[in-house]
């Protein structure tokens, strides 16, 4: 027994550092051959080869392999899930788990505007969620945004600036999305003709009822990701009927996940980085009877909602329905033009040849973790900015196999050349720091000033971040996240109000110096309490800070008590004695948003756009959704229902 493992299971990120404890640990008590302890001396041998046969062969046990198996046993299909892994999970495990989708009980009603609670799913009645100021103004441009066709040439001569609603917004739309827009205005209209009467009588925006529809999260999709390749050459957006399709199928979601067990927050519709609105939803965890013993066992966070629900309600639907982990899919199986099966390796080199009856579902995820194939088709990206010492948040095991198989198979890709990169990561390891940018100012290290909207898209804010960042510590783009300590962190945020060396500081604004000199910055500490008493005013005062401006503000950086309407008491603000919660952080690659090409009905198409028979794809491992950039929270909504799409597509097809 020794060290000598791949990873810590069910501990990635923190694999490295429990394998050094127990190297220390090992030392301290007197291991003195520390080389065969620490080497890898477990001998694997092949078993017999594996042939089997199963309705659907699921690739990659994340979450759209999880959906995909789910929806096939509940349409009555055995399933094969093959994972590389050696446990079920992806990237889905490590996410933070919160989906965008509008959930309408608890948002502005049309045909009950002054109702203040909703019946949720479960039949309970829940207070409807407040708009959060800036949201209105936001409302107004989308229904000034001109009706023409978008008009790229505009672009040709002036630069495209991601994320500047403002001057997008006189440029047209793209015609796939006009008759969104035009039915958006009518629903944004409606909600004006409530709201602006009360804002003129003094009601505080975030005294309203949130508007919030499908059709706005299907624009914002649209233009949260139209963007234009860095040579200027080419655009990219969103499919309509991709993007509609899973934004509107998303609806159902939560109750699908609740009927195998799932528990969700039921009552808030937060944001998260890049999210461009408030409609995230969070699990909680789920109450399933795993052990077959009438009794429902409790798991906690991600792994119950989005890993024990699903598994076991497939799991348990038939006998022969079964998850291999530590087995690598390699090759998909074609015979007289059909997918028809998958060859995989075991751990131990046993050679597995499943067979699909009806179909087989690529649920490989993206390939952020492959820094070469990233670097590669890169079409967005300064290389300056992108290149092979970019970290990333994924787990190692997202290289992008799924397309390398569907490619061999003729499957079209699209959408390749873009990567997005969060800019919210831990210096030390590229690993995501979780957050939002609405309650936050960042801070660029040199002036002491903000230098980005922190609400916008995470490309506009990675790039704010490597033009105004500093290099520290081998990492380009660092730049000062400063929020108020008390402001939570939204998703499964690690740490409480300590100092995590190298990550977080909680500190007053005076004893923001000694922290800053201590880690190599020399930012002007006077010029940094200028910019956030300008930006905190601006909030109390309902405008806009003198430096740059922002769309949405849900908190303020110093102390300062509210109002039961929930306006500020602008006489007790403080920024002194507020504890401030400090973070250095940067960039580093997170999703791609390229993948291969799939009809709504994830079918995987080649490159004439025809039907690979039996083959299906579901996840990141798809492109043609996102555009150039996806917006927080859009992944794990989009990876559910395009598991359970393919499902039913399998079904529908045979
Ligand atoms: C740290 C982090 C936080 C995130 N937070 C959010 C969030 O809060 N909200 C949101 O919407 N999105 C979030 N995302 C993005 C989102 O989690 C992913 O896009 C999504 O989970 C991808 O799901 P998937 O099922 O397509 O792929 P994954 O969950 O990554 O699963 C793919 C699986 O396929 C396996 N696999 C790969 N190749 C093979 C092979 N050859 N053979 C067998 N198995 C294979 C992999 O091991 C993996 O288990 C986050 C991503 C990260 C990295």
């Amino acid at each position: 027994n020794g060290t000598g493992v791949d990873a810590v299971s069910g501990a990635t990120f923190s694999s490295k550092a429990l394998k050094d404890a127990v190297n220390d640990a090992a030392e301290q008590a007197g291991v003195t051959n520390k080389d065969a302890f620490t080497s890898n001396t477990v001998e694997t041998k092949a078993q017999d080869p594996i042939e089997d046969t199963w309705d659907v062969v699921v690739v990659g046990g994340g979450g759209a392999g999880m959906a995909a198996a789910a929806q096939a046993a509940q349409n009555g299909d055995s399933v094969l899930v093959i994972e590389k892994n050696a446990e079920v999970g992806g990237n889905t495990l490590v996410s933070g788990g919160q989906y965008q989708s509008v959930m309408p009980y608890l948002v502005w009603d049309p045909s009950d505007p002054d109702a203040t609670t909703g019946k949720g799913y479960d039949g309970n009645e829940y207070n409807k969620v407040k708009s959060v100021q800036g949201c209105i103004d936001e409302l107004k441009t989308i229904l000034n945004w001109s009706e023409e066709p978008f008009d790229e040439d505009y672009y040709k001569d002036h630069e495209y600036v991601a994320g500047d609603i403002e001057e997008l917004s006189k440029h047209g739309v793209v015609a796939d999305y006009l008759p969104t827009l035009q039915a958006l205005k009518k629903e944004i209209q409606a909600y004006l003709d409530w709201a602006q009467p009360k804002l003129d009588a003094g009601t505080p925006e975030s005294d309203l009822t949130l508007f919030s529809t499908v059709n706005l999260h299907i624009f914002q999709t649209y233009y949260g990701g139209l963007r234009q390749s860095a040579d200027k050459s080419s655009w990219i957006y969103g499919d309509v009927d991709l993007v509609s399709q899973f934004i509107e199928d998303g609806q159902d979601l939560k109750p699908w996940l609740e009927d195998m067990g799932s528990t969700f927050v039921e009552d808030t519709q937060p944001t998260l980085i890049g999210a461009l609105w408030y409609r995230e939803n969070q699990f909680i965890g789920a109450d399933v009877d795993t052990d077959g013993d009438g009794q429902k066992e409790e798991y906690k966070g991600r792994w119950g909602t989005y890993f024990v629900a699903p598994m076991t309600s497939f799991l348990n639907a038939n006998d022969h329905n079964q998850i291999m982990t530590r087995t690598t899919a390699e090759e998909l199986i074609q015979e007289d033009g059909r997918v028809s099966g998958v060859k995989a390796t075991m751990y131990d080199g046993t050679e597995v040849t499943a067979h699909a009856k009806k179909g087989v579902v690529l649920a490989t995820g993206g390939y952020a973790a492959n820094i070469k194939k990233v670097v590669e088709t890169n079409e967005y990206w300064d290389p300056e900015y992108l290149n092979e010492k970019t970290e990333t948040t994924n787990r190692g095991s997202l290289q992008g196999d799924g397309i390398t198989m569907a490619e061999a198979v003729g499957a079209a890709t699209t959408g390749m050349g873009y990567t997005q990169l969060m800019p919210i990561s831990w210096v030390d390891n590229g690993d995501l720091a979780f957050g939002g940018g609405d309650y936050a100012v960042y801070i660029n290290p040199t002036t002491g000033k903000r230098f980005v909207d922190e609400t916008s898209e995470r490309d506009v804010l990675s790039l704010g971040e490597f033009r105004n960042g500093i290099e520290w510590n081998g990492h380009k783009g660092v730049f000062i996240e400063i929020a108020n300590a008390a402001t939570p962190i939204p998703g499964p945020y690690p740490y409480q109000d300590e100092d995590e060396d190298g990550r977080q500081y909680v500190r007053t604004i005076g004893e923001l110096a000694d922290l800053l000199k201590e880690e190599g910055f020399d930012t002007d500490v006077e010029t940094i309490k200028a910019t956030i008493e300008d930006y905190d005013q601006a909030i109390i005062n309902g405008t806009q800070p003198a430096d740059v401006s922002k769309k949405q503000f849900s908190a303020l950086i110093g102390d300062c008590e509210k109002n039961d309407d929930g306006s500020y008491k602008a006489d007790t603000y403080n920024l002194d004695d507020a504890k401030l919660r400090i973070r250095f952080l940067a960039p580093s690659t997170h999703h791609t948003m390229g993948g291969v090409a799939v009809d709504t009905k994830r079918h995987v198409l080649d490159a004439d756009g025809k039907v690979i028979d039996g083959l299906y794809a579901a996840g990141e491992v798809t492109g043609g959704i996102h555009g150039g950039n996806r917006l927080g929270g859009n992944a794990i909504t989009e990876i559910f229902v395009s598991g359970r799409t393919a499902a039913n597509a399998i079904t529908e097809d045979n």
